[in-house]
């Protein structure tokens, strides 16, 4: 059996067989020594269209299987030594590495060489690998666009664009490079772009950049991953520390702590330190051997809670987190989903507890109108309970809400 980089744990598959969807017999070996039995929804309607070269649009959330989706047609379809064909731009550094496992994997059987090009760590040998051959490039888009810049890497040959988390790299800031990445690329492509929503900017890009794309949605009702219990703590705004800590005595798995700054991630970490709690935190400030120390510190069970800013809340895939904490609610609706994401992945069970204060009111209404249900209320011992009123729809009068 297959131990590799490659994040293991349950999820969800069709019943359908991957020796359906065309795959090679190499291919289907390396599936079957990574242990995958079926393939999963997203797998199952991508890998056929992708195969033969249709330019596609997944919609798919974090934990769908959609790397394989890519990574399987992309490691048939190319072959060694033709330049660099296949390009694919990930939204985080973590996710390019995992990527980059998968292709490592599966493009064996036709010697496929990838390059991970990422920000936080050296140029220089990025330049050196760039240099030797390399088939496929995994990149984030700012360091991306450095190297062409400095015309370390040309992207005239490439005939192969996936664009993972596209929604995701719009939040990040990324589009305009993203573009002009795009106009570096021959048109003669094929581009396969997943994406958990369709805000207006994806679609134009989209429209622009792609050739009567086949259209995948596998993104679950409710928009949500399944399995997770939601809580929500109305507190006062001085007592949110005093519940988190409360929270992470009540609970003790690993936990993911998110917090909207960066200097609030380091300060929170200083505070929960002194009060004996193994804590790591992540944020893009942090050297990339950081990073990767404070996820595999989690994975190995070296600290048990990890606080994290938004760029670890997609993709990353770390099975024995338990407990997401939403130490400061996010500021877009999607991004309450793709951190709840983190935990049940596959078809675990896990834990959102989210500390709010009134100030939060109306994001948590857009938040329970998203995934169509009422975030329960809910108290932690010693901690006074902000008490909301709320607003009927039907019979436009106040009312106490009673906390649970
Ligand atoms: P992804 O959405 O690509 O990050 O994949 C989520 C997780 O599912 C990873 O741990 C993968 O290794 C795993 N996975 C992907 N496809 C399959 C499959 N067909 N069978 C079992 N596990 C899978």
């Amino acid at each position: 059996m297959y131990t590799g980089a490659i994040p293991q744990h349950d999820v969800e598959t069709t019943r359908r067989t991957f020796s359906s969807l065309g795959l090679s017999p190499a291919i289907l070996d390396s599936i079957r020594s990574i242990g995958f039995e079926h393939p999963t929804e997203i797998q199952s309607l991508a890998i056929r269209p992708a195969l033969a070269g249709d330019d596609l649009i997944g919609l798919a959330q974090t934990g769908s299987g959609k790397t394989a989706a890519f990574a399987l047609p992309m490691a048939q379809r190319l072959t060694h030594g033709r330049g660099l064909r296949g390009l694919i731009l990930c939204p985080t550094r973590e996710i390019a590495l995992q990527t980059k496992a998968f292709l490592d994997l599966f493009g064996q059987d036709h010697k496929l060489r990838s390059v991970c090009v990422i920000g936080g760590v050296k140029m220089g040998p990025q330049i050196q690998r760039l240099r030797q051959d390399p088939d496929i490039v995994v990149a984030t888009p700012g360091r991306l666009f450095d190297h062409m810049e400095r015309r370390n890497v040309s992207l005239r040959r490439v005939r192969m664009l996936v664009i993972d988390e596209a929604d995701h790299m719009l939040d990040l800031g990324f589009l305009p490079q993203i573009r002009r990445i795009l106009e570096a690329i021959p048109e003669r492509r094929q581009t396969l772009m997943f994406s958990a929503t369709m805000p207006p900017p994806i679609e134009r890009l989209a429209q622009r950049f792609m050739k009567e794309p086949v259209r995948i949605d596998v993104l679950p009702a409710g928009r949500a991953a399944e399995g997770i219990s939601h809580r929500l703590y109305m507190v006062q705004p001085e007592d949110r520390t005093a519940c988190l800590l409360e929270l992470l005595q009540q609970e003790t798995g690993s936990t993911l702590i998110f917090i909207r700054r960066k200097i609030d991630a380091e300060w929170l970490c200083k505070q929960l330190e002194p009060a004996g709690m193994q804590v790591e935190r992540i944020h893009s400030n942090l050297s990339q051997g950081q990073r990767v120390a404070a996820l595999q510190g989690l994975r190995s069970g070296e600290h048990r809670i990890l606080i994290a800013t938004d760029i670890a809340a997609r993709g990353i895939d770390i099975p024995v987190i338990e407990h997401i904490i939403n130490f400061t609610l996010p500021e877009k609706v999607e991004d309450y989903i793709h951190r709840a994401g983190r935990t049940a992945r596959g078809t675990a069970d896990g834990l959102v507890s989210s500390i709010a204060t009134w100030q939060d009111l109306p994001r948590i209404r857009e938040i329970e109108k998203t995934i169509e249900k009422e975030l329960p209320r809910c108290v932690v011992p010693g901690i006074e309970p902000y008490v909301e009123r709320k607003k009927t729809i039907k019979g436009r009068k106040l009312l106490r809400r009673r906390l649970l």
